[in-house]
């Protein structure tokens, strides 16, 4: 919570100060509305939520003195309603041996380490966690998701560089069947440079598993990292198409991250966020609470 305040600082504190700016000693009238309907759109939230913002309070308040602290208020409790409905807990359907998280996202975003992070949240709550390092492109990749197989207890498998990745899923989903694994995690490439190639391995992918499981992957999971702004909307809009994204997770929102994208993700999506990435170490990875980080971006 308090990495999450300080990642969404700068834009909590740029929004602080906006919104002074235009309140101090003015009315709620149409011109200040339009410039704080302005402010909201720069902050990335999104075209539904500013108007959200500025229609609770035009009723109401219309034509009346508000102070900054206030507008602030209504600010906060208006995100929060957006992500409420999106933030939801991971629930893992154990009745299907292994449940089967199939994690998908542009290279960089954090696809490797939240995996990383979620196998040691399952291990320790006492499930057997297999992963598959499906990324076969990028040799980094698989020596990645081998350190963190064995920080986590979790058993890794893996191909040699450049093979099938339907094939390693395949072989994974075997292999974790076979141990009485819970939970399968699969690694997947993120090169949108060629994205007929990226589509097609990803649909293979998806495919082959529901070969052994007409209901996995289970839960389709996409990584979005905070600090690249409006680009998150076109990618979760890509991933969802390709392989049928049901839910998020959004990273690095430590460091100096632009949080509002989320809210503008969450009314556009609706698709749940099930954690929250707030740094590289193991235990960085927390539950989205939506009123949290309505305030935290709200200041
Ligand atoms: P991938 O290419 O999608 O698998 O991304 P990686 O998992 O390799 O992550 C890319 C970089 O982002 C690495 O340096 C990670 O340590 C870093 N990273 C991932 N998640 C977070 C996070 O929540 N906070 C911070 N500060 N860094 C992160």
């Amino acid at each position: 919570w308090q990495r999450l305040r300080q990642g969404l600082s700068r834009t909590s504190g740029q929004l602080t100060g906006q919104i002074t700016g235009i309140f101090t000693k003015r009315k709620l009238d149409e011109e200040t509305l339009e410039e704080l309907e302005d402010v909201l759109l720069q902050a990335d939230l999104g075209v539904e939520t500013a108007l959200r913002i500025t229609d609770a309070l035009a009723s109401g308040r219309y034509g009346k003195d508000i102070s900054p602290a206030e507008v602030q208020k209504v600010m906060a409790d208006e995100i929060a309603r957006v992500l409420e409905p999106v933030a939801k807990p991971l629930e893992l359907d154990l009745s299907h041996k292994p449940h089967v998280i199939l994690v998908v996202g542009v290279n960089g975003t954090g696809k490797t380490t939240t995996i990383g992070k979620l196998a040691a949240k399952l291990h320790s709550g006492g499930l057997k966690v297999t992963l598959a390092a499906g990324d076969t492109f990028r040799a980094a990749a698989i020596e990645q998701l081998k350190i963190w197989g064995d920080r986590t207890g979790s058993k890794v498998v893996s191909t040699k560089l450049g093979a099938d990745a339907a094939g390693l899923a395949y072989e994974a989903f075997e292999t974790a069947r076979a141990d009485g694994a819970d939970v399968l995690i699969i690694d997947t490439a993120g090169r949108l440079q060629n994205r007929t190639e990226l589509m097609d391995e990803l649909a293979k992918v998806v495919r082959v598993i529901g070969k052994l499981d007409p209901d996995a992957p289970h839960t389709v999971l996409q990584t979005l990292d905070a600090t690249t702004g409006q680009n998150a909307l076109n990618q979760v809009e890509i991933f969802k198409n390709v392989a049928g994204v049901n839910g998020l997770v959004m990273t690095k929102l430590d460091g100096t991250a632009r949080g509002g994208i989320l809210v503008a993700i969450a009314a556009k999506h609706k698709l749940p966020v099930y954690f929250i990435g707030v740094g590289e170490g193991v235990d960085d990875l927390e539950p989205f609470e939506a009123a949290d980080f309505a305030s935290a971006i709200a200041g």
